[in-house]
Parts: C-alpha cells; structure tokens; sequence
C-alpha cells in the first residue's frame, strides 16, 4: 500500500479498478485521501460557498465538496445569473426591435438577432462569475474537493472523484448544501431540446415560433418573457388562478398579468396540464383540461417548458446512515440553528424548508457558520424578499392583503402609481405601482408590494425598513433623491401613514 502525508491531506492506496480505454484495458489505483477539518461544506451553490468563505473567515478550517465541474450551484449554472443576462438582452432586443426606440426618437434599421452571440454573452457570465468562487475560494483559504460528497459518519464527509478516487473528510461540523433539482412533470419525459426544463430554456439553439409553458409562476413568466421578446408566441398553462406563484399579492398580480398579456403573451390559468404527445412532423400536442374539470383542449407547440417547481436534492447523500430522515416534501429537518437530528450535521438552502431562494440560501449559510462559532442565530422569514425580474419587474416583501386579512390584523394601503411619479414619466416607463400595507394601530409596514421598473432594487429599501422594525411614517421622513423611482416608494408610505400622497 501506498501511502503519503502532507499539509494535513493523507493518501493511500485502497485497491485498484479496471478502466477502459480505445479497447486496451488497463489498471487504476483507487486512492484514498483523508482531510482533517472543521467544517465540511457539502455543495457549493450560493448558500454553500458563501457558508464556506464566511467559515474560513471566521478561523475555522474549511472544506467545500462539489459534485459538478464548476462551482456555484445551481444559481450561477443554471439559475439566477444566466437567467438574467438572457432576461437584460432579450430586453434590449425587444426595445431595438419593436416601435419603443423609434417613438423615443431612436431610429435604427436592420436589427436582427444572432442567438449564438446572445447565447455566449450569458455563458460568459457565467464563466467569469463560476470562476469568481474559485479565486475567492483560493483567497479565504477554503480546500475545494471535488466530487459526490457523502455522509459517512457523524463526523465524516467521503467526497468520491469521477475518476474514483476517494477523500475521506473528518470534520468536527458538517453543512449540507446540496440545494435542488427540476421537479418533473409525470409522463412527460425532459430531453432538453424540445421538451425542457429550465435549464434547456437557457440554451434553445434557435427561437422557437410557439413555446408553451407550463407553470406561470416565477421561473416560468421569467423564461416566458426571454422567448416572447425574441419572438415566440407563448402561452403559459397554470393549474392556479394567477400568475407570479405563490406569495404574491393578487391585486399585484392581476395587475402583472394584464402588462404581460398587453406585452404579447398569452395565459391559460386554472389549468392542468393532462400529457404531451409528439407527432409525425415533429410538433407537440400538449393535453389540457380545466382544472375544475371538463373542457377539454389539444394546444400545439414546437417547444415545450416544464417549469412546474424545483425539489430538495438528496440523492446519495448517505443520510440514512446517521438516522437522518426527510420530511413529507423531501427536505432535511433542521432545527433554529440548522442543526440536523444529528447536532454536528447542518443544513441549508433549497434542501430545508422555506423559500427556494439564493438569498435565503446565503443568509442560511452565514448564520448557520455564525452559530457554529458560538453566535447568535437569527433570520426573520417575513423580512425575505422576492423579485420577479420581467419587464416591469415584480417584488415583494412582508405580508400580502390577503395574508393579513386572513390573520385579521387591522390595516391601512397606501399605494402610489408609476404613472405619477417624475423619473418613470420622463423614462416613460410608467407601468405599475407600489402597494404599502400598514398596521392601522401602530403604522408598522407589514407589507411592501412593487410592480415596475426598478421595483428588484427598490424592495431592499423596503426589506431594511422591515427588519429595523420602521412604520411607514419613518420612511416617508427620509429625504429621497429627485428624480428617481424610488420616491414612489416614499410616496406610497406617506399615503399608508397619513392618508395621502403629495403627487397624486
Ligand atoms: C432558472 C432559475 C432561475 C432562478 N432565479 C433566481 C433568482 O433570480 N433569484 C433567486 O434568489 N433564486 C433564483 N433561483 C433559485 C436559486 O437558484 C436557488 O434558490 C439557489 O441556487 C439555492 O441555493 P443552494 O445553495 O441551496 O443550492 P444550489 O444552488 O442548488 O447548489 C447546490 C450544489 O450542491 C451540489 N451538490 C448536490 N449534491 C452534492 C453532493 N452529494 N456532493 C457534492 N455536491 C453536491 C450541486 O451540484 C450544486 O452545485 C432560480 C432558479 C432557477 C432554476
């Protein structure tokens, strides 16, 4: 047996396989590494990586196991980051392309579209930004592993390469961060080319000329709008009766739904999607039916997008061994510190309740570390924010009016509309609103709900005010720069505070 020692990494020889290569056969070694650590991140999406440099920051010698090539989960892959770059192009396209520049003076003539440019732009982000976690990773001092990380122990990471070699990982704490996947649609198989998840609508080789969509919530309305700029007809399908997916208030969403609707894209909502059937020449027939039941229909497309949620991902994860079990959804229980069953296994992220968000993930993984360190660990659910990132965007945070009906709290609305605020009527960019709901008691802002340009940016404003606990008043006293679009947002509190706003 081989064996070596250097910089606390132990190797040894653990038998050998037989590899394959143009017909010759030939032997490998099968290499055992073991790593001594603190703490043993499993996953390096955005809950994961920022866990580990925040834990390599904090003294604690650190690990960070990854399964795929490139660092940064699902988030940088295929998630958030490429999702964005082809949201902000396919924006600009449709801005050059359609009647909006010439009505603002801007003439252009031959404007046409090279997908594959449009294509290498997103991958280069991603690139840039993959690569990004490495030299952090580099610069914090965090040992990245690279491999299919399992739980072996209580105390015990063994993080397998694709070549088989193995490293075994003790670790006096572990974080599992090993986030989600695409929740299939039963009966209708993904092969990413014409029948997609997510991650194919990121990369289509071509615009399809009908796409269909099934879910209207947020991946799907996102992904929706990137194909209907660049010139499909789209049409969502929604089991629910709205779009925008849960958590969104609904006079926000009608609203969202008739500016999406006005842009071109077409909803069938409060229906369900029976199967899909490929025919001779190529095309889709994709089944629906009324959710109530009944009226039956047969929509045809080139493309279809199977967007109907993501769930926790666990496969191999070897959480039986230590008596781990998933709740009914599939998700690790945790406690408030994000402690698993087993106190020295923690986790995180999409892999436990809660929002499916990569802030939320981040958050999640700073305090959890914060805790091992013997800190406080503390994160408000309420004072998490979303964004819808269409044109115009949607976001929230807090409560919605349906919520705080239901939980029959007494409120005030304030609402002040893009239309009269300066900076969006000089953009003319005026669609949408912001909604501010209040304590009618005590004029705490329980709510903040934004349809309109900037409303991504805006909502952290909003958030802050939310986690210091300020009534609507408070925000309406701060002095906001003019002209912008958040004064909207100003304005919005001064009509939830004090029954009126000064510019409508
Ligand atoms: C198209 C799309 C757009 C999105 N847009 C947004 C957005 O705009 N804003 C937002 O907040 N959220 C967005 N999300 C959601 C966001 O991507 C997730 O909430 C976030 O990535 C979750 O982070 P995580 O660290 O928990 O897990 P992930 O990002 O899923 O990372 C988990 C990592 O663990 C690795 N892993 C899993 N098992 C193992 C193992 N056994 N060993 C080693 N490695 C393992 C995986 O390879 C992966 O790299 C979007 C998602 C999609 C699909």
């Amino acid at each position: 047996q081989h064996h070596f020692k250097n910089n606390n990494i132990t190797v040894k020889q653990r038998g050998h396989f037989f590899g394959h290569f143009h017909g010759l056969i030939f032997k490998v070694p099968v290499l055992l590494f073991t790593v001594d650590a603190d703490v043993t991140v499993v996953g390096s999406g955005p809950g994961g990586y920022v866990a580990a440099i925040k834990a390599a920051q904090l003294g604690f010698k650190t690990v960070c196991v990854e399964k795929n090539l490139t660092l940064g989960g699902t988030c940088l892959n295929v998630g958030c980051i490429p999702s964005k770059a082809l949201l902000n192009n396919s924006y600009l396209y449709h801005m050059a392309h359609g009647k909006d520049f010439a009505s603002r003076g801007i003439e252009i003539s031959g404007i046409s579209l090279n997908l594959e440019k449009m294509m290498a732009q997103k991958s280069g982000a991603v690139k840039a930004l993959t690569g990004g976690i490495a030299h952090l990773f580099k610069q914090n001092k965090v040992t990245h592993v690279s491999g299919l990380g399992r739980v072996t122990g209580k105390n015990q990471v063994t993080a397998t390469a694709e070549d088989g070699s193995q490293q075994v990982i003790n670790s006096k704490n572990i974080l599992l961060a090993t986030g989600s996947e695409v929740t299939p649609f039963p009966g209708i198989e993904i092969d990413e080319e014409t029948i997609v998840s997510s991650t194919g609508a990121l990369s289509l080789k071509k615009v399809p000329e009908e796409l269909i969509v099934i879910g209207a919530g947020v991946i799907g309305v996102e992904l929706g709008s990137v194909w209907q700029r660049l010139g499909s007809k789209v049409t969502a399908v929604e089991f629910l009766g709205h779009v925008g997916g849960m958590g969104i208030d609904m006079e926000i969403s009608k609203n969202f739904q008739r500016i999406l609707q006005k842009q071109g894209l077409k909803f069938k909502l409060g229906t369900k999607v029976l199967g899909a059937n490929r025919r001779p020449d190529g095309k889709l027939d994709v089944a629906v039916e009324a959710a109530a039941g009944g009226k039956n229909e047969t929509l045809t497309c080139d493309v279809l997008l199977v967007c109907i949620g993501r769930r926790p991902f666990t496969q191999n994860l070897g959480l039986e061994s230590v008596g781990i079990e998933l709740d009914n959804r599939g998700r690790i229980p945790v406690n408030n510190r994000f402690q698993t069953k087993v106190p020295s296994i923690h986790a995180i992220g999409d892999v436990v309740a809660g929002p499916m968000l990569a802030h939320k993930a981040e958050d999640e993984g700073i305090i959890c570390v914060e805790g091992m360190a013997g800190g406080a660990v503390h994160i408000d659910y309420n004072c998490v924010p979303s964004v819808i990132y269409t044109h115009p965007e949607v976001a929230w945070v807090g409560k919605t009016e349906e919520q705080i009906k239901e939980e029959g709290i007494p409120y005030r609305v304030g609402k002040f509309p893009f239309a009269a605020n300066s900076r969006a009527k000089t953009n003319a960019d005026t669609d949408g609103l912001v909604k501010i709901l209040s304590h009618k008691e005590t004029d705490r802002m329980l709510g903040a709900h934004i349809l309109g340009t900037g409303a991504g940016e805006m909502i952290n404003e909003a958030t802050l005010g939310m986690e210091y606990g300020a009534s609507c008043e408070d925000i309406a006293r701060v002095c906001h720069a003019h002209p912008t679009v958040s004064e909207a947002f100003r304005e919005a509190n001064l009509a939830a505070s004090f029954g009126k706003a000064i510019n409508f």
